[in-house]
């Protein structure tokens, strides 16, 4: 099958990490899900700020602050019009998925929930949506409900349904599993929450980079996601959420820019996003995201999925055959991610043998224990795809793969 509308050749050539050489091979890169490489068109936007307008943003009154408050401010703009988010000022720039989730937690959880109160969670959780909660959770007495995951990797509605209590405050839960690729049915899990009175938080790290997003259209109140993991640059990320709920939650770290007027008597303070954002930003970090969702658009978040999902089955096909892989995870719905083992040699193993024939993959428990305690394994080997992976690529992990379980005998 040919790889669907996306040129990829042309798209390799942005970025230079796939020129790389590892152990003497070319380099096949299949970590995307822990960060994805950059394109010329980010590394070129965070260089030409460092380069030719450096300056601190909403500051000063000089050209170079004006033209970095620009370049900042139009990213946020970038980022708004790629998730369709209905005002820019709804984008709150965080470290990435996990500030922005220690945000919502200590800032809306913080002022609107108390002792006995709920929080629907799941099993297949990242750390990241996990730790956050149990800190609040020690800290206001809340009950963390959390909904299993059935043997084929997914949660239906219905498990979600049967979580959901008169005492259910939040339902915070993971888009797409960064371990087993599922896409859980988001839409429909914020329509019941909605009837419910349940505010809703998804984690869309893994979801972002991998298909059209609509906050509107999925009827979230906040969501959570990383630029390195969308081809933007490591230290930014965003939290989204709708703009009455921001305007309704108190500012979580104090500094410069989140005030609007300090005295030692009162101190008030700046407009939503700004009254989430403390100190100096991390302003070529959003300006390189802000790049990065203007690529993304440029190829076409549909093209990219269908890519994803022609690579997808790619792989699965090839793992498949293969004596002795056992696949976790068999979600009908689910994002090119693929973890396995291999019946007699730990993931690690693998990963290391892989490396040496340039093959960069994950291993390990992916920041999901639970997950792995659930499925009764301390840690797998992972694939990530990401839209500038051929199925040569793919053909030739495989390969080496089989030459890897060949040494092991
Ligand atoms: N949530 C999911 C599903 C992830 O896959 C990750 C990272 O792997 C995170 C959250 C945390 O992202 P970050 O480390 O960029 O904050």
């Amino acid at each position: 099958m040919p790889d669907r509308t996306l040129d990829l050749d042309a798209i390799r050539s942005e970025f230079p990490l796939l020129e790389r050489r590892v152990h003497e091979q070319p380099l096949i890169y299949l970590d995307n899900a822990a960060t994805t490489p950059r394109p010329r068109p980010v590394l070129d936007a965070v260089a030409g700020f460092e380069t030719n307008f450096t300056a601190n943003v909403h500051r000063a009154v000089h050209e170079l602050s004006a033209e970095a408050t620009d370049a900042y401010e139009g990213a946020r703009k970038a980022v708004a019009t790629f998730i369709n988010a209905s005002r820019h000022e709804e984008i709150v720039w965080t470290r990435g998925t996990t500030e922005a989730i220690n945000l919502f937690a200590n800032s809306w959880g913080g002022s609107n929930l108390s002792e006995g109160d709920e929080i629907l969670l799941t099993v297949m959780e990242h750390h990241a949506n996990i730790v956050p909660w149990q800190l609040l959770q020690e800290r206001l007495g809340l009950v963390l409900n959390v909904v299993p995951v059935a043997d084929d990797g997914t949660i239906g509605l219905d498990a979600f349904l049967e979580h959901m209590t008169d005492r259910t405050k939040l339902a915070a839960v993971t888009w797409t599993s960064n371990v087993l690729g599922t896409i859980n049915d988001v839409a429909a899990i914020c329509s019941a929450a909605r009837e419910r009175g349940i505010t809703t938080l998804l984690d869309a790290a893994q979801a972002v980079p991998h298909g059209p997003v609509d906050v509107q259209a999925i009827g979230c109140d906040a969501i959570a996601f990383s630029g390195h993991k969308m081809y933007g640059p490591t230290g930014i990320g965003c939290l989204w959420a709708r703009h009455e709920l921001l305007e309704s939650m108190p500012p979580w770290q104090g500094g410069g820019d989140m005030i609007e007027k300090v005295t030692f008597e009162r101190t008030t303070y700046n407009d939503v996003p700004w009254k989430f954002e403390a100190g100096t930003p991390n302003i070529s970090g959003a300006i390189g995201l802000g790049a990065a969702t203007t690529w993304l658009r440029s190829l076409g978040m549909d093209a990219v999925s269908a890519h994803e999902q022609h690579l997808l089955l790619h792989a699965l096909k090839l793992l498949r055959g293969m004596d002795r892989v056992r696949i976790i995870g068999d979600a009908p719905h689910r994002a090119a991610v693929v973890s396995f083992l291999v019946d007699g040699i730990h993931p690690h193993d693998l990963g290391t043998f892989l490396d040496r024939h340039g093959v960069a993959i994950r291993t390990g428990h992916h920041c999901a224990w639970p997950l792995m305690d659930r499925f009764g394994v301390p840690a797998t080997a992972r694939i990530s795809m990401g839209l500038y992976n051929t199925t040569e690529e793919l053909d030739e992990f495989a390969d080496r793969l089989v030459r890897v379980i060949d040494v092991f005998g």
